[in-house]
């Protein structure tokens, strides 16, 4: 049997700060979690050992994110917020997140799921305050809640039902979106009310996307405001 002929693909955080090569058979599948912080990283997970990881040189550092003590270390870039990949300390595990590969047609390739909602200790979500937008005289949406995994960022809306075909939710391909796999609703101007909007950071892309603001929790950057959200780009404008 003759070896698998093994391919170099490239990656990096959206900003490029960050940037790696991984050295493997040609890559066909990948893996999705379900757990609280993959599925709002929006991760899609290839492991790697460490022969076959490589960071570039002169490449920046990663920020560490872990869900609790023990436990694999998420590695994302704190300029830009992309989440790059996971180790546990010894490196005994790597994974690099697909979506930071380039040139790579994540769509074609086969999806594998992982149940790690059903590993460890169940994971414990926040209140989230609705005091502002609970006040609008709306009866026909509906309240819609959410925060980053640490709980540090806080965000509640009201919106016509995310699920009806009229309401307008998008998944797109530009490259921030796809980075980070982002679903994003449009409350109107007012309609939304976030909690420790000064744990966020802002990153912008470019000049011609100047005002899009992909904003995230500054302890594990889970995306929780919506780029192009009426009002939130403007309040980013100053910083
Ligand atoms: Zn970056
Ligand atoms: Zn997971
Ligand atoms: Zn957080």
């Amino acid at each position: 049997m003759s070896e698998e002929e093994l391919k170099t693909y490239n990656g990096s955080c959206h900003c490029g700060n960050f940037s790696y090569t991984v050295t493997v058979p040609e890559i066909k599948r990948g893996a999705r979690c379900n757990c609280s912080l993959c599925h709002r990283k929006g991760y899609f997970w290839l492991s790697v050992t460490p022969e076959q990881f490589k960071v570039d040189e002169g490449t920046g550092e990663l920020s560490s994110y872990q869900t609790s003590e023990g436990s694999n270390r998420h590695l994302f870039c704190a300029t830009c917020g992309a989440g790059v990949m996971a180790k546990k300390p010894d490196e005994s595990f790597m994974a690099v997140n697909l979506n930071t590969v380039k040139g790579l047609d994540r769509k074609s390739l086969e999806v594998k799921e992982f149940d790690g909602a059903s590993v460890g200790e169940s994971y414990k979500t926040f209140d989230v305050p609705t005091d502002t937008i609970d006040a609008l005289d709306l009866p026909d949406y509906k309240t819609y809640t959410g925060h980053c995994h640490c709980g540090d960022v806080k965000v509640a809306f009201k919106s016509p039902d995310l699920y009806a075909p009229t309401t307008f939710v998008v998944s797109d391909n530009c490259s921030i979106c796809a980075i980070h796999a982002y679903v994003i609703a449009y409350p109107e101007r007012h309609h939304y009310q976030i909690t420790g909007i000064e744990n966020t950071t802002a990153y912008f892309m470019g000049d011609k996307y100047a005002d899009r603001a992909a904003a995230a929790c500054a302890r594990q950057d889970t995306g929780v405001l919506p780029p192009e959200a009426e009002g939130v780009s403007d309040e980013f404008e100053g910083d």
